[in-house]
């Protein structure tokens, strides 16, 4: 069974009294442009490695990260599990795939389990997708940057449905019915419970099947409403995230973008089936069209 990962470490490195003086120089030297610098170890195949950076290029041009005064560069540390943890000295015992980070800043960390060379497995490229939608969600939101907002049906569905629209758009291969079928009955049920990592831990939520099942539901719901389907999977995936919402806001932030309550799509949820099958995206549903129109 794989699993993702997804480590979220948050450290506040200064202190209120010297935050103004630092983001006054940070200000003046953001960058025009987003920088990835690549650690990609000799443990992978030269195959995976030459795709990782075919990925890196199409998504750097499809959503392309932008520069902000608190996020501007990014390393990447990449490796086979068959090696022991090769970039200890930069990241420590980091492990499984993640945006982590230390003293020095952020970092995306991927580890890619070696049984996934050996099964061809699509997860060792679709975790690029994901990991690189966090960036990028990053970007767009300082306090998801922050860590002030949790909501993980939302950013870990967006995040893993990024990841199958990438491999269902690029691979013409579901990833969804391959890999994100276990949704639990609390989907539509106790759907509350996808908000916190510690509520919907175990068997709730096996590769985020239950998130981006609630996810999907949402651009369903979104259609009804007269959206096209890239229109809703736009404000879902992407505008959501540019409101900048909190742990303290995202139910009225959520009221505002989608003109559904909170409330009212829990309760929505329940006249559904917990079926991945019954809210699929079209499969021709391409990702130009929802991040250009
Ligand atoms: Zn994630």
């Amino acid at each position: 069974m794989r699993k993702l990962y997804f480590i979220f470490i948050v450290l506040l490195i200064f202190s209120c009294s010297s935050s103004e003086n630092n983001e006054e120089v940070v200000d003046d030297s953001t960058p025009s442009e987003f920088t990835f610098e690549y650690n990609i170890h000799s443990s992978l195949p030269s195959e995976w490695t030459t795709e990782f950076y075919v990925i890196m290029d199409v998504l750097k041009k499809l959503i392309p990260s932008e520069p902000k005064n608190y996020f501007s560069k990014l390393p990447i540390y990449a490796w086979n599990s068959n090696t022991d943890k090769p970039y200890k000295d930069k990241i420590g015992d980091a492990s499984g795939a993640s945006i982590s980070g230390n003293s020095e800043g952020r970092y995306m960390v991927l580890e890619i389990p070696e049984d996934e060379f050996k099964f061809n497995a699509m997860h060792r490229y679709s975790v690029i997708a994901h990991e690189y939608y966090h960036v990028y969600q990053m970007s767009l939101s300082k306090n998801f940057f922050d860590g002030n907002i949790e909501l993980k049906w939302m950013s870990e569905g967006s995040a893993a449905t990024f990841e199958s629209l990438y491999i269902q758009d690029k691979y013409s291969f579901n990833y969804f019915k391959d890999a994100q079928t276990s949704v639990h009955s609390d989907a539509i049920n106790n759907p509350s419970i996808f908000e916190k990592f510690n509520t919907s831990g175990g068997d709730k939520d096996i590769n985020y099947s239950s998130s981006v099942f609630m996810f999907l539901v949402l651009t369903k719901e979104l259609q009804k409403n007269g959206m096209t389907e890239a229109g809703a999977f736009k404000l879902a995936i992407n505008d959501f995230w540019l409101k900048d919402p909190t742990d303290s806001n995202w139910k009225v932030k959520f009221e505002e973008i989608f003109n559904i309550s909170v409330p009212g799509f829990y309760n929505i949820l329940k006249s559904y089936t917990n079926d991945i099958n019954s809210v699929l995206p079209s499969e021709n549903l391409k990702l130009d069209s929802i991040y250009k129109g």
